[in-house]
């Protein structure tokens, strides 16, 4: 019987703590071996040392653009990619990295006197969608490895997945969670957009929105909620709205 080639994956990184990827090295052996299974990984700097320059099925692209030096190599991936999927918060949303776009005086905060080491240099972070088209997106600080289970298999037979554009309350009702507001506490889930199944208010932690804003959201209707019955200080709610959506105000999935 003919086998036929498995698709190529590569991973990639860009400004990112790489949690994305070590998520997915953890996801367990038998889920890495039904992985395998379906794709050939050619590329993926956390487990081998193997490059290619070679035609790829799917480029998954962890991080943030942050620096001009960037952009040939993400048009490179782009241009021999059949897909390319921004995976996890910092490629898809900009993530925690778009923070530092309004404060301007982060580089001196955090690095001290280091703050002008050349090595440091960066500019605002943006999505990756900012430089290249981007087919699919996988949300989440860290992703969800479910989802990308899901994604890979939708991919490798040619369907785009399914955004979701249902706020996180919409789960966390289904799954019968106390709401964090009726605990005296605060929580984004009202603007958050779901998928994720409200994981983090069933653990007893407020949803920040990792997975970036439902379309239209309304913050300033969350800025009031926050204040008035999160008890959140003025300046901890404006805070609030911008903790992983900071890029992404208006922005379409
Ligand atoms: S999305 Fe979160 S876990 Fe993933 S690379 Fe960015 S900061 Fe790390
Ligand atoms: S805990 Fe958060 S996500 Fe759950 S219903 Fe309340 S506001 Fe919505
Ligand atoms: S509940 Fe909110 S913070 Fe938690 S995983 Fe979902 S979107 Fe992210």
């Amino acid at each position: 019987m003919t086998q036929h080639p498995k698709p190529k994956v590569a991973f990639f990184d860009f400004a990112s703590c790489e949690g994305c990827q070590i998520e997915l090295l953890n996801m367990g052996e038998s889920a890495f071996i039904d992985l395998l299974n379906s794709v050939e990984i050619v590329e993926f700097r956390e487990v081998m040392k193997e490059k290619t320059t070679l035609p790829l099925d799917i480029s998954f692209i962890e991080g943030s653009f942050t620096r001009e030096d960037d952009r040939d190599r993400l048009l490179q991936i782009r241009q021999r990619s059949r897909y390319v999927v921004a995976y996890g918060a910092c490629a898809a949303t900009g993530g925690i990295n778009a923070l530092k776009n309004h404060q301007a005086d982060y580089a001196d905060f955090v690095y001290k006197e280091h703050a002008d080491d050349p090595q440091l240099k960066s500019q605002e972070a943006a999505p990756i969608s900012s430089v290249i088209k981007v087919d699919f997106q996988i949300l989440g600080c860290p992703i969800d490895t479910k989802e990308f289970m899901r994604t890979v298999s939708d991919l490798i037979h040619d369907k785009l997945p399914a955004t979701y554009h249902t706020p996180v309350c919409v789960e966390c009702k289904l799954r019968e969670t106390i709401c964090r507001y009726q605990l005296g506490d605060h929580c984004l889930g009202l603007v958050a957009r779901g998928g994720c199944g409200a994981p983090c208010p069933a653990d007893g932690i407020p949803c920040e929105a990792c997975r970036g804003l439902v379309d239209h959201a309304n913050l300033s209707s969350l800025f009031d909620v926050l204040v008035e019955k999160g008890r959140l200080t003025h300046e901890r709610a404006a805070g609030k709205t911008e903790l992983f959506t900071a890029c992404q105000k208006g922005m379409k999935l």
